[in-house]
């Protein structure tokens, strides 16, 4: 068997996830919330499960649910938009991504990303037959804007963003766009793709969105994911926005990707965009962020900045040498805390003996597992 991806195996957080569960480990690897949902999103599922909404959904999507991200985008961006020929729903992030990159890289050509970079990238680029142009981190993991520029070529066809960044929960200022946009303004032919599913959870920095950016958005797709913002992952529901002429490409292959995104789940959402304040996300998390690494302070490890998403990083060079994959590994087995290890984000699993714990956690959660790793 010819393999089209040979170096592609389970991801990481389902081995870790399922190594937390065989070892009954607390787990912080895996990025999902264990607190409930809000109840109001229950209610509304509750009403909707009742009407006429089981059959399939239009194939860009659910036309009210539409209506409402675009009015969001709107009111959070100031970015005008059609919803109906700007916006996709898409079967989480991870569809839109897929879909996106194989709307438009082709073979023979490169995609630009940075490391460490999110697992869902690279494979469909290689199954697109282009070559994925990874490029390390500053060390304080911020994008090198010079390496970029370096590696910049005739052949880029598209450059991945993530901002709010997984792993590393930095965030971009203005400065990293001023010097996107005159990198970009030279270059209108490639495509900016910015993952943003974690766009409304940052802390004392304001999140700055592509869709504010008036000299990118005409080149650029952006994602979102409901499965971040409304605490439910297993829903894999989220959206894409890209200009018209940039949709129309994404939209030829979402059809035959998935053709259209399940029509209850889009019901849902659609009415309880009208209920919520997404500003109220951030706090929230914040709030865990603090908590966590309040308890944090009185053990070994080094807790670097968290300035969004739900992810905390930290060093453990005071307590081992052994590769972060090791580490991981005995957290697990020996002190039933469970972790990701970053090297799996980095080409060739560069060991930067960093590991990544979610926050997104019931306080008693996190107390337990900041109890067990304050022993070590
Ligand atoms: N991008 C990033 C940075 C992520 O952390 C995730 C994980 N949720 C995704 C994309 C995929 O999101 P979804 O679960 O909506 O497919
Ligand atoms: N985005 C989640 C994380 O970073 C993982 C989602 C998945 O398991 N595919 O932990």
């Amino acid at each position: 068997m010819r393999s089209k991806l040979p170096n592609v195996g389970t991801t990481i957080f389902t081995t870790m996830s399922k190594m937390a569960l065989d070892h009954g480990a607390i787990n912080l690897s895996q990025g999902f919330p264990n607190f409930p949902v809000d109840p109001k999103l229950i209610s509304i599922l509750e009403k909707k499960t009742l009407e006429n909404v089981h059959q399939y959904a239009p194939m860009p999507g659910n036309p009210e649910l539409l209506e409402n991200i675009g009015q969001l985008i709107y009111k959070t961006y100031n970015r005008n938009n059609n919803p109906s020929s700007e916006i996709l729903i898409c079967a989480g992030a991870t569809e839109a991504i897929f879909a996106s990159i194989q709307a438009f890289v082709s073979s023979g050509e490169e995609v630009i990303m940075f490391d460490p970079s999110y697992d869902c990238y690279e494979p469909p680029i290689i199954l697109s037959g282009a070559k994925p142009i990874r490029i390390p981190m500053t060390d304080t993991l911020k994008p090198d804007w010079n390496i970029l520029k370096d590696r910049i070529s005739p052949k880029t066809r598209m450059i991945i963003i993530n901002n709010p960044h997984n792993p590393s929960g930095r965030i971009l200022e203005e400065e990293d766009f001023s010097i996107l946009e005159d990198v970009l303004k030279e270059r209108p032919d490639i495509i900016l793709l910015s993952d943003e599913v974690y766009e409304f959870i940052t802390f004392e920095k304001k999140h700055i969105s592509i869709n504010s950016r008036k000299n990118l958005v005409n080149q650029s797709v952006i994602v979102s994911s409901f499965g971040k913002t409304f605490h439910i992952t297993g829903w894999k529901i989220g959206y894409l926005i890209a200009p018209d002429s940039l949709l129309k490409e994404i939209k030829k292959v979402h059809q035959f990707l998935v053709f259209s995104v399940n029509s209850l789940a889009q019901a849902v959402i659609a009415e309880y965009l009208k209920h919520i304040d997404v500003a109220d996300l951030g706090p929230f998390y914040m709030k865990k962020r603090d908590h966590f690494r309040k308890l944090m302070q009185e053990s070994k490890f080094e807790l670097l900045p968290s300035e969004g998403t739900y992810f905390q990083l930290a060093k453990y060079n005071e307590i081992s040498n052994a590769s972060d994959v090791v580490f991981c590994e005995s957290l697990v087995k020996e002190f039933g805390v469970a972790a990701i290890p970053l090297s799996v984000f980095n080409k060739d699993s560069k060991d930067l003996k960093l590991i990544r714990f979610c926050f997104a956690k019931d306080n008693t959660t996190l107390e337990l597992a900041a109890e067990k790793l304050c022993k070590i």
